[in-house]
């Protein structure tokens, strides 16, 4: 492609609305522009980068055997309704672009396609003959992001490959999971990226094991905790950890102190020279189910641990059946306006007891009447505790469970792990922190959707089996951007040699130059018919903005029709390392054909 045909442009000014380096090159570089809060146009050298990376994702899903379809993205309610999840993605996640048509139909936009391929599988699939099957999709999601943000990393439209398979039985989904693990390690290092398997929280997808690929890099919106023997990683949201051992607690007896202005864990420890490890924190929630119903929820916690509020969404959930209710809407910390609409008296915030008593829940229709008492198992295992006398300006001292307070009878894992915590794996190792970007995902889903949807096979023995399912997705867009957050320099981008949009470039100092265009419009024919691809800067510009937006956009290889002509050669720079040489002119096809080969190579 010649440049002076192209739609192209670059800007010299970071544009004001990109804050991390990939967002501000790709929109400097001419790759993308913004059209609306997280909508953005692919332009032509951009496309070509998605198309890329689509390719090496399809060779990789078809080398496992699966096979590739397209699937709506209009897509009724009423499927969604069949799968309880309707309300989630409309209301409490609020993911899904939902409307009426002129019929007064609902439909919404698809942000996943779990509803649509179960129906498929539930009329198409018969026997257990017909299994495993594995369908995938790359193609444009919608997710009304609440912050839409970094450009292409968190779009409101964006592409994925998103995948979906059906078992007869666990055996046969977990051969596919690591099928797919392989197929995604496979992808994102052909892409010519460093990242991170890691255990994941399945969210609002559902289902029980899953694991997210994290490109690292420090404008990663997700922390990542692991060991350094590689035995272990994991998104903070579900990581677990050994926490720091408790100090002995300074108190022996049961009393009850006057601890004046110590609303705060820091202010009360500083106060009675106690340890925050000697303290039970109790946290008040508030959640809001699928059916209206309004839970208050106590959380008791050790003073120095923080709840995780994934690990609490996710043990509300499972609680979701004690209420009648089956999903989640909103987990929040009642603020004074929520309060106001429950508490019967005002309530002795930052001096709550774990005994808390039901009657600061005014009796409201839509509101349980007693508060939900979950502990964390840091703040059981305490003895001699320092918490809340439920009296502002007061706590009590050398209290345990079982003595002044009942036990809660939900305890669980509810605290965040941290950098520094012991593994559980090997307590000699503690966990490191880093930054990623999730690149993509796996779940094995199990029988949540084939169930909820009635997707039945017959099993060889005759009966009717809900299918085992499994699913994968790859943010497409967000890799190909991601690839620039790992590898760019002052000067612009450094593509990847894999998904670079064009892998040579040749400049043309000077057009008016007879002999530098010529030669150069040579190379850039024979190039381009030895297979690689290659653009032609033939602009009417100076020699030296051609040579900055060569390094601007990124491509690999940057050959110059310039001085070095006279002795019948030109200068090739390779973008990654400026390694500039001179080659014969009659060398340079196969010389470049080579090097490109070789970082191809999977
Ligand atoms: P996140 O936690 O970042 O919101 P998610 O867990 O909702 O992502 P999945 O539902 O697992 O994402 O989707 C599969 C993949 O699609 C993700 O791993 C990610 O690469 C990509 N993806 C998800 N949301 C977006 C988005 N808003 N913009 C671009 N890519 C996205
Ligand atoms: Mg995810």
């Amino acid at each position: 492609m010649r440049l002076s045909q192209m739609l192209f442009y670059t800007l010299r000014e970071d544009p004001a609305e990109a804050e991390i380096p990939s967002h501000k090159l790709l929109l400097r570089a001419g790759y993308i522009r913004r059209i609306g809060s997280g909508i953005y146009a692919y332009l032509p050298l951009m496309w070509r980068v998605l198309q890329k990376v689509s390719q090496i994702v399809r060779e990789e899903m078809n080398a496992t055997g699966a096979q590739e379809c397209l699937l709506p993205q209009l897509q009724p309610a009423d499927l969604w309704r069949e799968s309880g999840r309707w309300d989630t993605y409309t209301q409490a996640e609020g993911i899904m672009f939902a409307f009426t048509d002129r019929q007064e139909r609902e439909l919404g936009l698809g942000p996943t396609h779990e509803e649509v391929i179960t129906t498929i599988a539930k009329d198409t699939i018969r026997s257990y003959r017909q299994l495993p099957v594995h369908l995938y999709q790359i193609q444009t999601k919608f997710r009304d992001e609440i912050r839409p943000r970094f450009g292409l990393m968190r779009g409101r439209e964006f592409i994925m490959k998103d995948g979906y398979s059906f078992h007869r039985d666990v055996e046969s989904l977990k051969k596919t999971y690591q099928d797919m693990d392989r197929a995604y390690r496979n992808t994102i290092r052909r892409c010519g990226l460093a990242f991170q398997a890691v255990q994941a929280d399945s969210g609002a997808i559902g289902g029980g094991v899953s694991q997210e690929f994290m490109i690292l890099a420090d404008a990663g919106e997700d922390e990542v905790l692991y060991t350094a023997d590689d035995k272990y990683a994991a998104n903070v949201e579900k990581a677990v950890s050994l926490p720091p051992d408790a100090k002995p607690s300074p108190f022996t007896t049961y009393e009850k102190l006057e601890t004046p202005d110590s609303e705060t864990i820091e202010k009360l420890c500083k106060f009675l020279k106690c340890d925050p490890t000697n303290v039970v924190k109790n946290v008040l929630y508030q959640v809001v189910y699928d059916n209206g119903m309004t839970v208050l929820v106590l959380v008791n916690i050790r003073g120095d641990q923080d709840v995780n509020e994934v690990k609490l969404f996710n043990e509300l959930t499972a609680l979701a059946g004690q209420y009648n209710a089956k999903t989640v809407l909103a987990l929040t910390v009642p603020d004074a306006e929520a309060q106001q609409k429950w508490a019967a008296k005002p309530l002795p915030l930052g001096y709550i007891d774990p005994a808390l008593p039901d009657d600061y829940i005014s009796t409201m229709k839509n509101v349980a009447p007693k508060f939900l008492r979950l502990a964390d198992k840091t703040a059981v295992e305490l003895k001699n505790f320092v918490t809340g006398a439920n009296e502002s300006g007061y706590h009590v001292v050398g209290a345990n469970w079982d003595e002044q307070f009942d036990l809660p009878p939900g305890v669980a894992d509810m605290r965040t792990a941290s950098s520094g915590d012991r593994a559980i794996h090997d307590p000699s190792q503690t966990l490191q922190t880093a930054r990623g970007i999730e690149a993509g995902h796996i779940f094995q889903l199990g029988t949540k959707y084939s169930q909820a949807m009635n997707a039945t096979y017959t099993s060889e023995q005759g009966e009717e089996l809900p299918f085992y399912m499994g699913c994968y997705g790859v943010g497409v867009s967000r890799v190909a951007q991601a690839a620039v957050e790992q590898s760019f320099d002052k000067d612009g981008i450094i593509w990847p040699v894999a998904i670079a949009p064009y892998q040579a470039i040749v400049c043309v100092p000077n057009i008016a130059d007879p002999q530098q265009l010529e030669t150069a419009e040579k190379l850039y024919a024979e190039l381009n018919q030895a297979g690689v691809e290659t653009l032609l800067d033939d602009r009417n510009e100076r020699a030296g903005v051609k040579l900055k937006d060569a390094d601007l956009i990124g491509i690999p290889y940057r050959v110059v029709t310039g001085r070095s002509l006279s002795q019948g050669k030109v200068e090739v720079v390779e973008r990654s390392t400026k390694k500039s040489e001179k080659i014969a002119l009659e060398q340079v096809v196969s010389t470049l054909k080579q090097r490109i080969d070789a970082a191809l190579e999977h």
